[in-house]
């Protein structure tokens, strides 16, 4: 973790390359529409911890449904579970995170502030000047910190014992691998997937959602035989690029990178990271990990139970190889938003902002506007029957202008205009979000006609 992160860190820092969208246009169109803003904003906030709103929380739950319907309802040979965000502490020593989760800390003795060692340069803390008007750092030694956040448990302070919330989803599915096996009647190779929070006690948590202390993963551990690992890892590789351009973000934008035999955790034995282009560099979002059999054999040892598994055919014992894919939720919408954000010129020299969301995630996918206020009863009809089906909203104010830029900015697909000749015609308009591309429709098969036109996107 502490090369790793130096490592990560460095690349955070150096890289040139960066999308041309700057991050602050995009945190206050995410707060001032309600996708993401400061968990505790009337307090000042909490550094590392963010709250989404109406939709944000859409945009999240259509990301980590997508991911669900792909890896776990889509396949034959992955199930999967929900389990408790605090484990039996052993898990913790078994999986290495009590002795290594850290990264190296240094204290300022003059500010008193705590800074991750390898984001200052040359004695200075990051904060100097400001904080040391001489520019005099006072540096500790460099120590480790480790990520893991405590919690008490019990109610009484001398039997009470100390707890973690998970530092990563994926612990829970190699203790149970057993019980989840034979529960769901599997044979290798399979997987056991989940979604989940995840809490990282990081020391500088920055660049908006990308580096928080609270976040979402969704991971799959894949258990195979030995002679199969290296085969399963290509596949899972290419499986996880595909499901992020599958997304709609462009192939400029992202990349695999293999990691380097100094960056792999000393188990591992390939590890490749996909990257996304963000405005602060290239950054990695999800990552393939072959972890061999680290995980399964450690809790084999430390809970006395033996997890290997013995094959019906050969009668050979052995403890599977696991290969992890494992993406953070998070961080693939902070992705999505900044692949979506979109400023261009239209007629009359305005410019209108859009978030070209792809149809399976945008948070709304049609809006309903009633040209007047007068005609709100039979609009409200259609998007009645509309949301059935879909995440249909409803918005009669304002010109129907301005009502349509609110949506290209929260990144709907479709609006519908119910106007005055729609009660003689029968008909409404569709309006196209990219396009802007207008079409008279009859009202009656509208449903079918909008969810077709979603799924040519998909
Ligand atoms: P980094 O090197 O950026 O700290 P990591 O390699 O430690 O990340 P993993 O432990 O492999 O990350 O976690 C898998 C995924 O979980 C990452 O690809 C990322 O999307 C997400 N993730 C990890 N840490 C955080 C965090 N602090 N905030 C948001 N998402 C995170």
């Amino acid at each position: 973790m502490t090369d790793k992160a130096a490592d990560s860190s460095a690349r955070e820092a150096e890289d040139k390359d960066r999308h041309p969208l700057a991050m602050e246009t995009l945190v206050s169109l995410c707060a001032a529409r309600g996708f993401v803003y400061p968990a505790s904003e009337i307090y000042s906030g909490i550094a590392g911890f963010w709250d989404y709103g109406p939709l944000g929380v859409e945009l999240k739950n259509n990301l980590k449904a997508r991911w669900w319907n792909l890896v776990v309802r889509g396949r034959d040979d992955v199930v999967g579970i929900d389990s408790a965000i605090i484990s039996h502490p052993r898990t913790w020593e078994a999986s290495g995170h009590v002795d290594h989760f850290s990264d190296p800390m240094v204290d300022c003795r003059s500010c008193n502030k705590r800074y991750r060692a390898d984001q200052y340069e040359g004695g200075r803390c990051s904060k100097a000047p400001k904080d040391h008007p001489t520019g005099e750092c006072d540096l500790t030694e460099a120590r480790e910190f480790n990520l893991m956040l405590r919690t008490e448990l019990g109610a009484s302070a001398d039997t009470a014992i100390m707890a973690y919330l998970r530092p990563e989803t994926c612990q829970p599915i190699f203790s149970g691998f057993k019980r989840v096996r034979e529960a769901a009647r599997q044979k290798l190779p399979f997987g056991i997937a989940q979604i989940g929070k995840a809490f990282r006690n990081e020391i500088t948590p920055r660049n908006f959602t990308f580096r928080s202390r609270e976040f979402e993963q969704a991971e799959m551990e894949f258990f195979c035989h030995p002679s199969e690992r290296e085969e399963w890892f290509a596949h899972w590789r290419e499986e996880r690029l595909q499901f992020h351009l599958d997304l709609g973000i462009d192939e400029k934008l992202l990349r695999t990178r293999p990691h380097a035999d100094d960056e792999l955790a000393h188990y591992a034995r390939a590890a490749e990271d996909v990257e996304f282009l963000f405005p602060f560099g290239w950054q990695e979002i999800e990552g393939i990990h072959d972890r061999g059999d680290w995980d399964l054999s450690r809790h084999s040892e430390y809970s006395g139970k033996d997890l290997a598994i013995t094959d019906e055919k050969t009668k050979e014992h052995f403890t599977p190889m696991v290969i992890e894919t494992s993406v953070g939720i998070d961080r693939t919408c902070l992705a999505l938003l900044v692949a979506a954000y979109c400023e261009e010129s239209v007629e009359g020299g305005e410019t209108r902002k859009v978030m070209r969301f792809h149809p399976a995630i945008a948070p709304i996918k049609v809006a309903v506007l009633p040209l007047s206020k007068k005609l709100a009863e039979p609009a409200k009809a259609i998007q009645r029957d509309l949301r059935k089906h879909l995440n249909a909203f409803y918005d009669d104010s304002g010109n129907i202008g301005r009502r349509y830029r609110r949506q290209d900015e929260v990144g709907t697909p479709f609006c519908v205009t119910y106007d005055f000749d729609s009660e003689s015609d029968g008909c409404v308009t569709i309006r196209d979000r990219d396009t802007m591309d207008q079409e008279r429709v009859p009202i009656e098969g509208i449903v079918r006609r909008l969810r077709d036109r979603l799924e040519e996107g998909l």
